[in-house]
């Protein structure tokens, strides 16, 4: 046994993963099973049982969940920021992320050294999403640039990645010059996987009027911004990805109630995804990536007034049947959302020829 592998007890690192990640590491061979443990495991810990916490900027793809049920394997994710500008009313960030939005401290450093480890390890390549938590094109990327900066590592590095997965709202900052150069290099390098683009922008454009816009997503770009970002991101032959996540109940809720009863606009009828996914296919969007929203009660504050309401919508969707709470938010049963929202969503993409992918499933078969 390597004695990078055995902590003072002599209790074997590897033999020590917590069962909840412990698939990321078998089958792998026993090189890259030793790479990962010394870049994600706390490996001077005397903890009988590990997961991968070590502070990090290029850190585990999610932290909290379990392989089993969300078989993520091995990935990364770069939250560039904490905390996010945009203050989306249903963002499942704000379950864990501080209520105000900063820069990370020592972000650029901490960044560098994440890189060496890699090398130092030779930990094998994997994909890397910006980012899960925050958008890295939230205003304040225009004074820190730590998104310029983490893309720039990554193409320096960039044999330690397979692909590279950038999601925003705000796709008129990315299509910026120097970040669309970066683009290009981090697309070029190497040959996508599996016909898969070697980078693709995600921009998330769930709903078509500025109406529901202003309620839902109130600090994010409009989406004339963001329509004008996609198109010019698809003129500078970058690969993108609509995001239509998330969708939420269409009126009519009851036989005699719509949205406005419940004191909310319409966040999206089915004439404004055909016209959604209309636009998509005309700028030679990649795929369409969907979720039903789910309410997200923020970090030690109650849902936001939009969101109490939004559950009186949920409510009065499943009943008879009650909401479910899986995973710290509040979710329509599975049938029912499927019938009423996904069923007839993926039969409008269907006709318009757009590949839909389910969120987890599109991070997922991102390899
Ligand atoms: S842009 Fe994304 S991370 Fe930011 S508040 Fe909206 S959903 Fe959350």
């Amino acid at each position: 046994m390597n004695a990078l592998f055995e902590n003072d007890s002599g209790l074997s690192l590897l033999n020590r993963i917590d069962p909840r990640y412990r698939p990321v590491w078998e089958h792998k061979s026993e090189k890259d099973q030793q790479a990962l443990a010394l870049y994600f495991l706390p490996h001077r810990s005397a903890k009988p049982v590990l997961g991968p916490t070590r502070p990090r900027i290029l850190k585990w793809y999610c932290p909290f969940a379990c392989q089993k049920v969300f078989a993520s394997g091995h990935r990364y994710c770069i939250n560039v920021y904490t905390g996010c500008e945009h203050q989306c009313v249903y963002c499942y960030a704000a379950g864990y992320e501080p209520e105000n939005a900063n820069p990370k401290k020592s972000f650029e450093k901490l960044l560098c050294k994440d890189m060496e480890d890699l090398e130092t390890f030779d930990v094998p390549p994997a994909p890397v999403h910006l980012s899960n938590s925050t958008d890295p094109f939230q205003p304040m990327e225009e004074r820190f640039g730590h998104t310029k900066f983490a893309l720039e590592q990554i193409l320096q590095y960039r044999h330690r990645f397979t692909t590279v997965t950038v999601l925003t709202k705000n796709p008129l900052r990315a299509v910026q010059s120097d970040y669309v150069e970066l683009f290009r290099k981090l697309a070029a390098a190497p040959a996508g996987q599996n016909g898969h683009p070697g980078l693709v922008v995600e921009v998330s454009l769930a709903f078509l009027q500025e109406t529901a816009r202003k309620v839902y997503d109130p600090g994010a770009p409009s989406v004339l911004e963001r329509m004008q970002g996609i198109r010019l991101l698809r003129a500078a032959g970058i690969p993108v990805v609509m995001r239509i996540d998330p969708l939420f109940p269409r009126s009519p809720i009851t036989e005699s109630k719509t949205m406005v009863d419940f004191g909310l606009p319409e966040a999206q009828t089915i004439e404004d995804l055909k016209t959604l996914l209309a636009f998509a296919k005309e700028n030679g969007v990649h795929h369409i990536v969907y979720s039903v929203g789910k309410l997200v009660p923020p970090r030690y504050r109650p849902l936001p007034e939009v969101m109490q309401k939004m559950k009186k919508v949920y409510e009065t969707v499943a009943a008879p049947e009650r909401l479910v709470w899986q995973g710290g938010s509040y979710r329509l049963p599975y049938p029912i959302a499927n019938e009423k929202i996904t069923a007839p969503f993926l039969k409008l993409c269907e006709d318009h020829n757009l590949a839909a992918k389910f969120c987890k499933q599109n991070l997922i078969n991102t390899p």
